[in-house]
């Protein structure tokens, strides 16, 4: 049978419906998803050493199990092990967290066993080995691959599924680069590229392979990014003054004085803005380092000059307090803002709408309700988007098609490497916060073991009655998970009992919007004392008196959120504290908390987080509106963005033809266009 990329896996011999449920879980379904799940190392099973042989390293052992397997739980870790020998000597086989091997290892048993040797207390181990059956013909003159796997799954079966689509892929499979391109950049074909990056006979074969699947990732990604995307080279924005006198007027307004890298950043700022190409640039600090002040001043200069501009930012709490911002600042210079989310009321929102249209707003300030369908601008003139990696490429470019050619600010906390931000926004320059407001203290942060939570509270109730505030923040949690997580009702019930003489209160995403900020304007004013709440207050929020934060499950979050909720308090010139939970028993996340608490650097943490999630997740979804990019390594393909950038631009001029223009386009989309939309804020 000739293979059909859109198969499903179930297809495939040796998968039926469970193994297809446990591959969905890895994002594959069909035969397309499975080759281009790639491998995360290899194994040279050339040839089959006797123990007494191997050295330490990459090894093939062909053994007898000695007894059956046995499976212990050691800090937190579930342990299978088993004995096995051949003639020459005998060594230990080791899985953690697969208990599902035992299966495999029964006393007598001869197999194959693929892995790593090391010589650990005293005997040689072999951990997570790969078993095959010994004459199997995955073992020859090719490298077997080690796949990125979920609980349930080996490596074998994965194996021959992905062995079984190779082998019945036609050798003249439809390639996604036009031949052209091939050659032009001594690319190989698809079909050799799929077999070398699967099952490579050497080095060589692999780093071609390796090379290809980049290049056409890097492409189709930009190209996808492109057609989303109206923005070009050398369109022509909106050349605005940013007056000095506007300037210093707001400057005067403030309660405080600018950093000196805030100062700086603003004289970017403006000397884009008067350029008639549109301003593309990234303002990057780290939480706290005062990215809204520099916001204000962007939407003061285009609406000072009869231009509007709009603020967009990911969560209805966030738009809120920065209307807020806005409007005590730029009302008294005269400036018009309006309030646009989805937690309004028709009436509300449709009286907004009309007056956005007619130009009466000049700064609106909103979430993704900015964007939606029915909102006009009269000249919108600048965009910034706050958090910009809480939102989707189309997103993004949804906001700057509303108005021609806009000049746009983005500003994030979290940094990402340079090459990812050359593909998600071109040439984009970049501002960097390096610098703190003065009088802040670094925040001290605890892990607090289970059995002192009730200190942790005493110290939260005192906390309060001596005038600090406190949130407690809880993750979100599906129902059926309530018994691993504590939702935020439980916690606030704890709360409430044990500090009674305190204002609490309980804020969750499910409430209206309005609830919600008149509950977090309470809290600001200091009616409410402690603040139990869901990961709604994850970002920006921004509120000085509170100057501790608790974290209930922080196992659940990743560094860089954590690092985000740390940065809602040390806001000012207290002293500030944060507690993380360390969860129940022995637990594997353990680890990472503690790195938590003694690193307070936003870069280090984030670094820290690629090092441990790996790009996939890292740089999925949540942290960038990118897709899952499976090939590209992040860290050092700046050379290749921009080769491929330079491949399209000539595509998009019909360079190459128009059918390889239009053959790439739709390959584009079809790998990448859904995952565009489907790229949705929480
Ligand atoms: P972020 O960069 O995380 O968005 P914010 O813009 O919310 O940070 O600013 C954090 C806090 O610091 C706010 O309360 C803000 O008013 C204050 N702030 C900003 N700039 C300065 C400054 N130059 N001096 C003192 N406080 C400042
Ligand atoms: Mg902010």
């Amino acid at each position: 049978m000739a293979l059909d990329f859109q198969t499903s896996v179930i297809d495939i011999k040796g998968i039926g419906p469970a193994r297809a449920r446990l591959l969905r879980k890895l994002g594959i379904e069909s035969v397309s998803d499975l080759l281009r799940h790639f491998p995360r190392d290899y194994r040279d099973v050339s040839k089959v050493t006797a123990i007494a042989e191997a050295s330490l390293g990459d090894a093939v052992l062909c053994v007898q199990i000695r007894h059956n397997a046995h499976t212990f739980r050691k800090k937190g870790l579930t342990i299978t092990s088993a004995q096995a020998n051949d003639k020459t000597g005998s060594v230990t086989l080791i899985w953690y967290n697969q208990p599902y091997m035992a299966g495999n290892l029964k006393q007598g048993a001869t197999l194959l066993a693929i892995g790593r040797l090391e010589y650990r207390f005293g005997e040689l181990q072999m951990a997570n080995p790969i078993l095959e059956s010994p004459g199997s013909s995955i073992i020859g003159e090719r490298w077997l691959p080690v796949y990125p796997l979920t609980a349930g799954l080996s490596q074998r079966l994965m194996h021959h599924a992905v062995a079984a689509c190779l082998h019945d892929m036609p050798k003249d499979i439809f390639d996604t680069l036009p031949e052209e391109i091939r050659q032009e950049n001594g690319l190989c074909g698809l079909y050799e590229a799929l077999w070398g990056i699967h099952f490579p006979k050497n080095a060589e074969e692999l780093a071609q392979a390796r090379k290809r699947l980049v290049f056409e990732e890097l492409l189709l990604f930009q190209a996808a990014m492109a057609s989303v995307s109206s923005r070009e080279r050398n369109e022509r924005g909106v050349p605005l003054a940013c007056s000095n006198e506007k300037t210093e007027e707001l400057l005067g307004k403030l309660p405080y004085e600018l950093t000196n890298a805030q100062k700086k950043a603003l004289i970017e700022l403006a000397s884009d803005m008067r350029k008639p190409a549109p301003m593309n640039r990234l303002v990057q600090g780290d939480v706290g380092s005062g990215k809204t002040a520099l916001a204000l001043f962007v939407l003061l200069w285009a609406a000072s000059e009869g231009y509007q501009a709009a603020m967009m930012a990911p969560t209805d709490i966030l738009a809120r307090q920065h209307c807020r911002t806005a409007e005590r600042f730029l009302a008294p210079l005269g400036i018009k803002t309006a309030l646009l989310t989805a937690s309004q009321t028709q009436a509300e929102r449709s009286e907004t709408l009309e007056r956005i249209k007619t130009g009466e707003i000049q700064a609106v300030i909103g979430t993704h309700s900015l964007i939606s369908k029915g909102v006009e601008y009269k000249n919108l003139a600048a965009c910034v988007v706050d958090e910009q990696h809480r939102f989707g490429v189309s997103q993004r470019a949804a906001l700057l098609n509303k108005g021609v050619h806009p000049h746009v600010m983005v500003m994030s906390a979290t940094p990402i490497p340079r090459t990812l931000a050359l593909i998600l926004y071109g040439d984009l320059e970049l501002s960097l916060l390096d610098e703190m407001p003065p009088g802040r203290q670094s925040i001290k942060t605890y892990c607090v073991p289970q059995d002192k939570r009730a200190d942790m509270y005493g110290f939260i109730r005192k906390h309060a009655l001596s005038g600090g505030q406190a949130y407690v923040v809880c993750p979100l949690v599906e129902e059926s998970e309530a018994l691993e997580a504590r939702s935020v009702e439980q916690v606030y019930d704890d709360v409430a009992k044990a500090m009674p003489d305190v204002p609490a209160g309980c804020l969750h995403g499910k409430m209206p919007g309005k609830k919600k900020d008149e509950l977090l304007q309470r809290f600001e004013k200091g009616e409410i004392r402690v603040l139990v709440s869901t990961s709604v207050v994850e970002v920006g929020v921004d509120i000085r008196n509170a100057t501790l934060m608790a974290i209930e499950s922080p196992e659940r979050f990743g560094l860089a959120q954590l690092h985000q909720l740390r940065g809602r308090v040390g806001r000012g010139e207290t002293q500030s504290y944060c507690f993380v939970m360390l969860p129940e028993g022995e637990h594997a996340a353990k680890g990472r908390l503690e790195y938590f608490a003694k690193h307070l650097d936003g870069f280090e943490l984030a670094e820290e987080d690629l090092r441990l999630r790996g790009p996939g997740q890292f740089l999925g979804t949540r942290q960038t509106g990118l897709p899952d990019m499976k090939a590209v390594e992040f860290a050092g393909n700046v050379e290749n963005v921009q080769k491929t950038r330079e491949v399209l631009q000539k595509l998009l001029k019909g360079g190459y033809g128009e059918r390889a223009g239009k053959a790439v386009m739709e390959a584009a989309m079809s790998r990448y266009g859904k995952a565009f939309d489907e790229i949705a804020m929480n």
